[in-house]
């Protein structure tokens, strides 16, 4: 095996992936069900993966539901994403005694590597996004290039867009092109498998392992052609107009005023959005004075001290919360870091108590500027 080819493993084959990736000395880290959603966690094997689960989502929405199959892939994002072990939401990043000597990093705080099972096409994405925003440049987040450094990537091409999927409209999937060691396919019900499409000799190292065999003409050209349907499948679209131009001309719409209505200000859009990595930093001390520690944590920019300089906040209103994070994710990100800020992945639109969907505000302000919404 090597990079271009393709096997066929089964859903024992899966079970051993993740057994090979632990021997190895991987952190495993994949789909499995909890708290009634399907969340990223820690794998301790295959059989805590999500058979037979499916996801109901629409705006503020998301349900999971039993399937008729045993898919193990067929549910779309849910609340996590893979920024929070690249990224996590907390952690310390100094602890000092009374000798301002730096104390050293707890055993459990020192990164290992991981493996991410079951990226999609619009989570590759936001890697990819993470990787240039935290990882590149010329001060790197050192902490994001140990934990990201190694990383061994099985990406899972999506054939089971959800309600409020648009990747196709975002090009960022539901196929994924590069970015992966080993990249699954699966096909449900008869003859459960998945085609796997080999990345990295890394990947081709790891499938060895595992076993697997040449698959037919019409195993590929089924996996194939269940991606292609999938991306006509997507429960939204974003807008086909100039994205950059609309939110850069847009500053005075009313329709802001109309979002900021119902915008609770909650910043679950981006504590849930893949590619949102602002942080903060806070200081703490002990009772008694001689330990002091400096902890990182993710903010939004939907907080009112998010924008606070000498004396005052910035951006007071929700009205100009909501239309700084949508014009950087959608507009001035393309300036700073050469793409878009959103993937597709809809995790904001689900996640939003108030559902609150910004492909249908983009779409209002398209309406706006055309003359047609006023
Ligand atoms: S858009 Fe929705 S999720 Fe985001 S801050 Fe407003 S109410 Fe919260
Ligand atoms: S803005 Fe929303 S749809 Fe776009 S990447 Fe973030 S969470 Fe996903």
């Amino acid at each position: 095996m090597e990079p271009g080819d393709t096997a066929v493993i089964d859903r024992a084959g899966l079970d051993r992936l993740v057994d090979v990736l632990r021997a190895r000395g991987y952190r495993v880290i994949g789909p499995r069900v909890r708290e009634n959603a399907v969340v990223l966690d820690e794998l301790a094997s295959g059989a805590e993966l999500p058979d037979g689960w499916g996801v109901e989502t629409a705006p503020g929405y998301y349900r999971l539901r039993r399937r008729e199959d045993r898919a193990v892939f067929a549910h779309s994002a849910g609340p996590g994403s893979w920024k929070q072990f690249l990224h996590p939401p907390r952690r310390r990043v100094l602890a000092v005694g009374l000798d301002l000597e730096p104390e050293p990093e707890p055993a459990e705080e020192t990164p290992v590597r991981s493996a991410f099972l079951g990226v999609r096409g619009c989570d590759l994405a936001a890697i990819a996004i993470l990787r240039r925003v935290l990882g590149g440049g010329t001060y790197p987040d050192t902490g994001f290039t140990e934990r990201s450094g190694g990383l061994f990537v099985v990406a899972a091409n999506c054939t089971e867009p959800g309600g409020v999927c648009f990747c196709a409209s975002m090009g960022t999937g539901p196929g994924v092109t590069d970015g992966y060691d080993l990249a699954l396919t699966e096909h449900t019900g008869a003859g459960h498998r998945f085609v796997v499409d080999v990345g990295t000799t890394e990947g081709a190292a790891v499938l060895a392992e595992i076993g697997s065999h040449r698959p037919t003409e019409s195993e590929v050209a089924q996996a194939r052609e269940s991606v292609s349907v999938a991306a006509g499948r997507m429960g939204r679209s974003m807008p086909e107009v100039d994205i950059r131009g609309l939110v850069r001309d847009s500053r005075d719409f009313p329709h802001w005023e109309d979002v900021a209505a119902r915008c609770l200000t909650c910043g679950n859009c981006t504590m849930v959005c893949p590619t949102c990595f602002c942080t903060t930093t806070e200081d703490v001390t002990d009772l008694t004075g001689d330990h002091a520690e400096r902890w990182e944590r993710w903010a939004s920019c939907f907080e009112l001290d998010f924008s606070y300089m000498h004396g005052g906040s910035v951006r007071r209103t929700g009205e100009s919360r909501y239309r700084q994070w949508l014009s950087h994710k959608l507009g001035t990100w393309h300036d700073q870091f050469g793409s878009s800020g959103c993937v597709g992945c809809g995790r904001c639109i689900d996640w939003c108590p108030a559902g609150i969907d910004l492909t249908a505000e983009l779409a209002r302000l398209a309406e706006e500027a055309s003359g047609a919404g006023s």
